[in-house]
């Protein structure tokens, strides 16, 4: 399969208001226009350096979005906010203040996802739902980002039964949160859903998938 059918396959799935971002941490910049030529603008990395040189390499395309979706480390905030539109992986109230002053100082104004734990799980940074709930006042003061949604990735080890009823805990979640008043804030993103779990993810109500491996695999 080419990475267009790939697409193809992951599209035929997708409800017109879910976005698809192809997470190319494990794609060349070849596969990236691959990708780009049937219609994909917005792209996954976990590293800022490999993002930070498939950015130069590709800066004869017009219109990508860059997305962030591994931990970010607290002396590498600056660059990832010169170099992404959307940082998902946001999961501390620290890691949140830090990118607010450096947006500030920019003057840009980057969308971030809080990442969440609404199950233990060792392997996985992010706020519990209690850590969440404490830190909203403070949440709500940083006012230069567009707080957008929530992200989450699932244990391992689910069922797809558990894996639908962990994302409905994050929409949850989500919807619990934009009801209460005086928040400067919408949650209006649930990026959530990888190579395999994507459906489940969007039965659950996710607006951003972001697959890989399924894209990119057959083509390495
Ligand atoms: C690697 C990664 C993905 C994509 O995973 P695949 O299994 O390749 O689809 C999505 N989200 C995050 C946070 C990742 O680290």
């Amino acid at each position: 399969m080419s990475i267009a059918q790939n697409i193809e396959t992951i599209r035929q799935d997708l409800p017109a208001s879910v976005k698809l971002m192809a997470v190319t941490k494990q794609a060349s910049v070849e596969q990236m226009r691959e990708a780009y030529a049937v219609g994909i603008r917005d792209f996954g990395e976990s590293r800022i350096q490999d993002a930070q040189s498939k950015q130069q390499e590709l800066a004869d395309l017009p219109d990508l979005c860059w997305h962030l979706i591994g931990h970010l480390q607290g002396n590498k905030v600056r660059k990832a906010v010169q170099l992404f539109d959307w940082i998902h992986s946001v999961d501390s109230l620290r890691l949140l203040q830090q990118i607010d002053r450096v947006a500030i100082e920019l003057g840009t104004s980057p969308n971030i996802c809080l990442q969440v734990k609404v199950l233990p799980d060792p392997d996985k940074y992010g706020w519990t739902i209690p850590e969440l709930l404490a830190d909203l006042p403070e949440i709500h003061r940083c006012q230069q980002v567009k707080i957008s949604g929530l992200m989450a990735i699932p244990p391992l080890g689910l069922s797809s039964t558990q894996t639908i009823e962990f994302f409905e805990r994050v929409r949850d979640l989500s919807h619990e949160i934009d009801q209460q008043q005086q928040l400067s804030f919408q949650l209006s993103e649930l990026s959530m859903g990888m190579s395999g779990d994507y459906r489940q993810a969007i039965a659950a109500g996710a607006t951003i998938i972001r697959p890989g491996s399924i894209i990119f695999k057959h083509n390495a």
